[in-house]
């Protein structure tokens, strides 16, 4: 292996592909000695010249330190300047006047960091300049001033070589590389702290079809367009990942199916009306999915991906969601904190039949106020069904605070007051989200969630053991009350 082989493999294994460092390093470069040490100071690479000063072959140089190069107090002050550059100095110099096998040496040291991708110093970089052989201070002011632009260029196209490497060219989104980082941390928050993890994966409508009637490079202005629409929709925390083609991941830490379902449904929305140029509408299809601790990033995907798949099927400019909501937080009121669509178990069962029935019913209102939501309909049916959710909560707390007290529950004046709260906060929400000050999803979230699951789950749990015993009784008295 000869000394540029070895130049290159070292540069490749340590991801430094910059032009810079290899350049430095060369033999005709500046006639500086160049070499690049560990952090803790043993010399890993030198070139030429610094072997021909030093007479001594790369492989006698390995592993050295400049304990075992210089006089005690030379090595102290050169090991003082490492200190400064891995404290995170851009550079330092060190002039140095001694005796080297007995001739005198003078020669000035200059240090730098060699950053990896992320940024971290993974290297001590020196360079050489023998004063005594260079003679000329002006030639070697010069020198320095290059070495100084070059360890700029090089720290330059090391941040730029990261940024390529990470992202997509066309589009300024993450890469898959980028994404797959991200995944490994995200996942592993999911699986130790429970921090909920979502993702959708959306894909152009009949992209194909704008290639061919407009050309590749109308096309390309769509992607790029594209990703810039569904960029400025997201929060600092979610990434845009360019996944192949005109596929796209966003990945959502901290966030929900529900949460995640009602983004995607506001992407599909902007891009549905975004105008792009000579193109005019374009649409998009996207599946959400959120993750599960005991899953794996493929099933995951795949989850998200046939979520998208029945997009496609079912008519495109569509979102559509991957069934099966993860447990988290699994016991108590806590469940429905991850609810999409509600879905009814035995256990939600009051045992009165009129109560339960109304139950019922406002668990299929909420899923169809969602629904329409998710699906894009008009606002007017969005309307419809906010009133039909409303108007039907209103009459179900009527209905069972006479059953309540029918019953004989103790708490039922305070379970009352809950209704009213709960009721006064509607009106205020409905009439904003009538005035168009407040999004459906906000909205949505507080009469699906708050009002109908949660209360439902949490609140009117308190009294079921009241209608159980009383059961024939109370309903009795709700009917005699209606009539
Ligand atoms: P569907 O609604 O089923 O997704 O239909 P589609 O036409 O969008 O899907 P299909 O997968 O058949 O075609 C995707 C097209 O995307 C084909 C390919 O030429 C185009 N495409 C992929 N990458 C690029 C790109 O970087 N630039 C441009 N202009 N087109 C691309
Ligand atoms: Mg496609
Ligand atoms: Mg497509």
């Amino acid at each position: 292996m000869n000394e540029n082989d070895l130049i290159y493999s070292f540069a490749k294994a340590h991801m430094i592909r910059a032009s810079g460092l290899i350049a430095l390093m060369m033999p005709q470069t500046l006639g500086a000695g160049v070499a690049v040490k560990a952090m803790d100071g043993r010399y890993m690479l030198v070139n030429q010249i610094m072997q021909t000063f030093f007479n001594k072959t790369v492989e006698q140089f390995t592993s050295l330190t400049n304990a075992d190069l210089f006089p005690s107090e030379v090595a102290a002050q050169l090991q003082q300047s490492d200190r400064q550059i891995s404290d995170g100095a851009a550079t330092c110099s060190d002039q140095l006047d001694f005796l080297l096998d007995g001739k005198p040496v003078q020669c000035l040291w200059f240090k730098f960091p060699v950053h990896g991708p992320d940024g971290q110093i993974l290297f001590i970089g020196a360079a050489m300049l023998d004063t005594l052989r260079t003679g000329n201070i002006e030639k070697m002011q010069k020198s320095l001033e290059h070495l100084q632009n070059t360890n700029q260029e090089l720290q330059k196209s090391l941040v730029e070589l990261s940024q390529m490497a990470s992202t997509d060219k066309l589009t300024g989104a993450w890469n898959r590389r980028r994404l797959e980082e991200a995944l490994l941390k995200e996942m592993d928050r999911l699986k130790r702290y429970d921090h909920p993890l979502s993702m959708l994966i959306l894909d152009i409508d009949f992209f194909k079809k704008v290639n061919d009637d407009c050309g590749h490079s109308v096309g390309d202005q769509v992607l790029v367009k594209m990703a810039s629409v569904v960029q400025s929709s997201l929060r600092a925390s979610d990434s845009l990942t360019r996944w192949g083609g005109e596929e796209f991941v966003v990945l959502c830490p901290d966030t929900t199916l529900s949460t995640v379902a009602l983004l995607a449904e506001r992407l599909r929305a902007s891009i549905a009306k975004t105008v792009f140029p000579d193109v005019g509408q374009v649409t998009i299809s996207l599946g959400v999915a959120e993750c599960r601790a005991d899953e794996t990033w493929e099933d995951w995907f795949k989850r998200a991906d046939a979520a998208l798949y029945r997009a496609k099927a079912g008519g495109r400019n569509q979102v559509q969601l991957a069934p099966e909501t993860p447990q988290r937080g699994a016991a108590g009121g806590n469940v429905a904190t991850n609810f999409v669509r509600l879905s009814w178990h035995a256990a939600y069962e009051s045992g009165n039949p009129v109560i339960d029935d109304q139950h019922r019913g406002l668990f299929t209102d909420a899923n169809q106020l969602l629904g329409a939501v998710l699906s894009g309909r008009p606002e007017a049916e969005v309307a419809a069904l906010v009133n039909t959710l409303v108007k039907d909560v209103v009459q179900h707390f009527k209905d069972e605070e006479v059953i309540i007290r029918a019953a004989g529950y103790p708490r039922a004046d305070e379970h009352a007051a809950i209704h009213g709260k709960l009721v006064d906060k509607a009106v205020v929400l409905v009439k904003h989200f009538h005035d168009g000050t407040l999004a459906t999803g906000e909205l949505f979230q507080f009469l699906a969630h708050d009002v109908v699951a949660r209360h439902i789950l949490g609140a009117d749990r308190e009294f079921f053991a009241y209608l159980q015993s009383n059961i024939n009784q109370a309903t009795v008295a709700a009917k005699r009350e209606k009539n």
